[in-house]
């Protein structure tokens, strides 16, 4: 039975991949410091039979007794209000904690897999964006630490792939959205979500015409799970292409949610990006992937899981 390392488990993204990982039979480990993770989120697999829930702070010495033969590395704070409180153990996780796991990898001849993210190309000077796109982070800015941390983390494990021959792979992460976001973690889902289903205003930064492209998580997990099992070392955009602009995002949400919210306006954050959205043409091509799952669908479930926890809020 293969064994997995996945690293921020007990997070947004990192507990979906430990269910995913359990079903398709692989004995998983899942490690989070609990800085911005939750056991809640990983409570209904404690105790069944291959999983197993450490909690460490992978920016240290990472030692896993036994076996390892996949380590897929996703723990960090991932939204830019959490990189503005937390901008050391940011820019700790994402360079400290990728050579710490990437060593591991190393020892145990395990296959690596680095969560990075759509930052890297920064502020986008290229639309859609491509994999070779290099990127515009300024990297002294508030969103610095978490850009330029997965900046490093790709070139660390691209020289663990060139010097050492491990087994790597690098995903890029557009905007994700689906259960488990933490309620008020900043980003603009739970924030619109949260403050629709509470009645409360609806906080569109800047003039909301900046656009994402937001993709649900089965959608995401299934694409990462088959560039683990692919054969491509360079990196790899996952994410949804269908692109719109915030104002528009909070108004599907106001609507969805059947809310009487208003959208109000509130100063643009500094250097938030203005447009993004993923050139997939490599994952179609290589892994034969593509997102499923229509907004509708997947706002519907989010907001399933999203209204129980709201209305248990003070
Ligand atoms: N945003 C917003 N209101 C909020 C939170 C976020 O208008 O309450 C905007 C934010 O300025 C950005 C977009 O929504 O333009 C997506 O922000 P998020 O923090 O989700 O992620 P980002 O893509 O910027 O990393």
């Amino acid at each position: 039975m293969a064994r997995a390392l996945v690293t921020g488990g007990a997070g947004f993204l990192g507990s979906h991949l430990c269910e995913a990982l359990l079903a398709r039979g692989y004995e998983v480990i899942a490690m989070d410091s609990l800085l911005t993770g939750d056991v809640r989120n990983i409570e209904h697999l404690i105790g069944r039979p291959g999983f197993q829930f450490v909690k460490y702070d992978v920016t240290n010495h990472v030692h896993v007794p036994g076996k390892l033969d996949a380590i897929l590395h996703f723990a960090s704070p991932a939204s830019p209000v959490d990189y503005l409180e937390l901008p050391i153990q940011t820019l700790k996780v994402g360079s400290l904690g990728t050579h710490k796991t990437l060593g591991l990898a190393k020892e145990k001849k395990a296959r690596y897999l680095l969560a990075s993210t759509s930052e890297v190309y920064g502020d986008p000077l290229v639309h859609p964006q491509t994999e070779d796109y290099w990127g515009n982070v300024n990297p002294i800015g508030p969103r610095g630490v978490y850009d330029e941390a997965k900046r490093f983390a790709e070139a660390m494990t691209m020289a663990y792939h060139r010097t050492h021959g491990v087994e790597t792979r690098i995903v890029r992460i557009f905007n994700t959205y689906g259960p488990r976001m933490r309620l008020r973690d900043g980003r603009a889902l739970p924030m619109f979500l949260t403050q629709a289903l509470r009645g409360e205003d609806v906080t569109v930064y800047g003039d909301g015409t900046q656009t994402r492209s937001f993709c649900y998580v089965s959608d995401l997990i299934e694409g990462i799970i088959r560039l683990l099992e692919s054969n491509e070392t360079l990196p790899v955009n996952i994410g949804n292409p269908t692109e719109m602009t915030i104002e528009e995002f909070a108004r599907e949400i106001v609507k969805r949610t059947g809310s009487r919210s208003k959208v109000v306006y509130r100063p643009l954050p500094k250097d938030d990006p203005k447009q993004r959205r993923p050139d997939i043409t490599k994952a179609r091509t290589l892994l034969g992937w593509e997102p499923k799952v229509a907004l509708g669908d997947g706002l519907e479930k989010t907001i399933e899981w999203f209204r129980p926890r709201v209305a248990e809020l003070a």
